[in-house]
């Protein structure tokens, strides 16, 4: 566009400008953001004002003249095109007004944005356009601000979907409710194409959830309350997931609530890890079976249902007797093999409705809700008891497991922890009866329980303080009249002069372990006593061993260094093993009653008559001398019948060349019976009570 050409055309743009506008309309438009311009559709030749011409950083008079080349020339290249193909179609009589964003260069060198709109104002006689006119305006910080609320808003999209938050708005004016996308995503719903939430709103929970959310949406809107709900979402009917829903008011200026805003959060992973774990922890990993929480919760339950519907709840506890020692000699492995049989026992001894759980280690619990009385407590105690006469076979080991078992009743009242603390007492003392049985929980035997546990710290003291010492009973020959040996009992002397029986607090001693301390140290005491009463003509001094100490691995060293400090030979010693302890057919037993053979120590099979009796044992194992239990002596007075057992037992140890002691003589007829059927040894009160080392040398000079 050359100067002369655009000069006139200038002027009769001018001219059309200047007849045109108000002054209203020049007002708005130097005090608006506006720039205008108007191009002669003929010559090329472009007008504009001050203002478009500082949008770009210029004076108007720097621009001027101004042409349709010179504009082109300040516009971006990859503009430029539509720029002009707009025009065209405005000369070529488009309906619509062109409104165009194209970026212009700025004086700075920088691009803005322009957003430019114009259409043809005046046309000639024969209806062609003469002029373009139009307004610019610079929408460059604009274009910013939407922009970076554009990346904001996605940002809080992709948020919202990387979270799994899912946002939304209730108008409470018109009830309109707005999801961001995510939440119809979490809905399983597509954001596009569904329906607006308020219409499908109630089909997308349960009842319970739907009834809860409408409740505190109310709540919301009249108190302006928040909530927190957990829903349920459902599909068509079906459960679909877990919903987290927070939402709160949304208050005006004036504080009036408007409306209600919220989050939701998809939380169905979280829901199902939860009653995962939930199970898991109410099971114990070993057994399946229920653990210490779970039964808590049950007889809770158990407890609420007797009381509210005056029945009984019966509860058992279950323990294993000598488990620590399987464990400690047969290994882990086997132990807990031993512990699932045990929880297969126990679920095949009981009915569908009881419930068996493991508390830890060997005890075991069983509940029983809704028991007519003891007797059927005590029908399903001895069914356990029964359950275990079979040994259990783990990894190849044959082992003969007993159980005990504390039962009590509750009508309800009482707490879970008193019960448990019952049946826990119970259990005990069918323990201190001798194991393998079932107690009934009494009040009396909280008291026996408390002495227990007195009993325990003071043997404790005990052993440190040096009270323990060994008594000697002499053995005699019923014939003769003369004492042939000895057997060494352990005593505690309490401080203020009364000396204890080993019965008294032998227990005790086992279950804490302290019975092979005890025990190696009466088996050194008697070596030790026993050379000089051998000197004094006694055969033989007999020492018990019980079960702990042989199924210790050291045992057979704790003998040979006993036999050697004191220097008693083996053949003087005599060890006493009871039945039951051979019942228990462990290796390390067997292969220390076979060392003790081994030495040429002597074995006698203590309280014989008493349990089952394994005939077997008494071929397969190195035993000398059996020990008529006195229960059996004290019968075999009465009648002629009851001395059978005696009798029989008198041929067997004949059979089998065994030395043969009657226990506990009480009485001179005792004696005269046990004479007449021809019984050589014996001992006894009768005969002669337990008594120190230098009392019982008295005795034997
Ligand atoms: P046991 O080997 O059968 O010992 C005999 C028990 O009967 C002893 O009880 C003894 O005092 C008691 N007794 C003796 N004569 C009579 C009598 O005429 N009538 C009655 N009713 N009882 C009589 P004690 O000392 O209380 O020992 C109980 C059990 O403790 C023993 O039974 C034995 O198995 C064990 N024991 C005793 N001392 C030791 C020991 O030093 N080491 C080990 N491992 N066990 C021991
Ligand atoms: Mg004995
Ligand atoms: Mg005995």
């Amino acid at each position: 566009m050359t100067e002369e050409k655009g000069a006139p055309a200038a002027n009769m743009v001018e001219q059309f400008v200047g007849e045109g506008l108000s002054d209203r309309l020049q007002f708005l438009l130097t005090e608006s953001s506006f720039g205008t311009w108007d191009l002669d559709i003929k010559n090329g030749g472009v007008v504009i004002d001050d203002r478009w011409a500082q949008m770009l950083g210029y004076e108007s008079t720097e621009l001027q003249p101004m042409s349709f080349e010179k504009f082109a020339s300040l516009v971006h290249p990859d503009d430029l095109e539509r720029t002009q193909s707009l025009v065209m179609q405005q000369f070529a009589g488009a309906q619509e007004p062109f409104d165009n964003t194209l970026r212009m260069q700025h004086k700075d060198g920088t691009w803005r944005f322009i957003r430019s709109r114009g259409r043809v104002t005046r046309f000639d006689t024969h209806g062609e356009p003469l002029l373009l006119t139009g307004i610019n305006e610079d929408i460059t910080d604009q274009r910013q601000r939407d922009l970076e609320l554009l990346v904001s808003r996605q940002q809080l999209e992709s948020a919202q979907r990387i979270a799994g938050i899912g946002s939304w708005f209730l108008d409470l004016k018109s009830d309109q409710v707005t999801w961001s996308d995510e939440l119809y995503r979490m809905q399983g719903l597509d954001p596009q194409e569904s329906p607006p939430p308020a219409a499908t709103h109630s089909q997308l929970f349960d009842a319970e959830s739907w009834s809860n959310l409408t409740e505190a949406l109310a709540l919301t809107g009249s108190e302006g309350t928040p909530y927190e709900l957990e829903l349920r979402m459902e599909r068509n009917g079906k459960f679909y997931g877990w919903m987290l829903a927070r939402g709160e008011a949304v208050r005006d200026a004036d504080g009036n609530i408007v409306g209600i805003q919220g989050v939701a959060l998809d939380i169905t992973e979280r829901k199902q890890t939860e009653s995962h774990l939930q199970q898991r922890a109410a099971i114990d990993s070993l057994t399946g079976l229920g653990n210490r929480a779970l039964m808590t919760q049950r007889i809770e339950q158990a407890l609420a249902t007797a009381a509210r519907s005056q029945t009984l709840m019966g509860s058992l506890m279950i323990d294993l007797d000598h488990f620590k020692v399987i464990n400690d000699t047969l290994g882990h492995a086997v132990g807990d093999s031993v512990l699932c049989e045990v929880a297969n026992r126990l679920n095949d001894t009981t009915r569908g409705t009881d419930a068996v759980f493991r508390l830890g280690g060997d005890e075991f619990v069983v509940l029983l809700p809704g028991i007519k009385s003891a007797v059927t407590m005590e029908e399903v105690a001895t069914r356990i008891l029964n359950a275990f006469r079979t040994p259990i076979v783990a990894d190849g080991h044959e082992i003969a497991t007993t159980v005990s078992i504390g039962g009590s009743i509750s009508d309800g009242s009482q707490s879970v922890s008193e019960v448990l603390r019952d049946i826990d007492t119970a259990m005990y003392s069918a323990k201190q009866q001798g194991r393998n049985q079932y107690s009934l929980f009494d009040d009396r035997q909280q008291l026996v329980l408390v002495e227990r546990l007195a009993l325990e710290t003071n043997m404790r003291e005990a052993v440190a303080k040096g009270q323990f010492i060994v008594y000697y009973q002499p053995i005699w020959n019923l014939y003769s009249n003369k004492v042939v040996g000895a057997e060494a009992l352990l005593r505690w002397g309490q401080e203020n002069g009364e000396i204890l029986e080993t019965r008294q607090f032998i227990t005790v001693a086992e279950e804490t372990g302290l019975m092979r301390e005890l025990g190696a140290f009466s088996l050194r005491e008697a070596c030790r006593a026993g050379v000089t009463m051998v000197a004094h003509g006694l055969q033989q001094v007999h020492v018990n061993i019980s079960s702990s100490q042989l199924m210790d691995s050291t045992f057979l060293d704790q003998l040979d260094s006993a036999l050697a400090d004191s220097g008693l030979e083996p053949t003087s010693l005599c060890l006493e093993v009871t039945e039951s302890t051979l019942l228990r057919d462990l290796s390390i037993i067997r292969s220390n009653i076979f060392g003790i053979g081994d030495r040429g120590v002597h074995l006698a099979l203590d309280d014989f008559g008493t349990g089952y009796a394994a005939l077997s044992h008494l071929n397969d194992l190195p035993i000398d001398v059996l020990k008529l239990d006195r229960s059996v002596v004290r019968t075999a007075v009465r009648t002629n019948s009851d001395a059978r057992v005696l009798t029989a037992s008198l041929v067997l140890a004949r059979a089998l060349e065994l030395t043969f002691i009657a226990e506990g003589i009480e009485s001179e007829d005792q004696v005269r019976r046990l004479q007449e059927l021809g019984c050589e040894i014996g001992q006894g009160q009768f005969l002669g009570a337990p008594v120190s080392a230098e009392e019982f040398l008295k005795l034997l000079s």
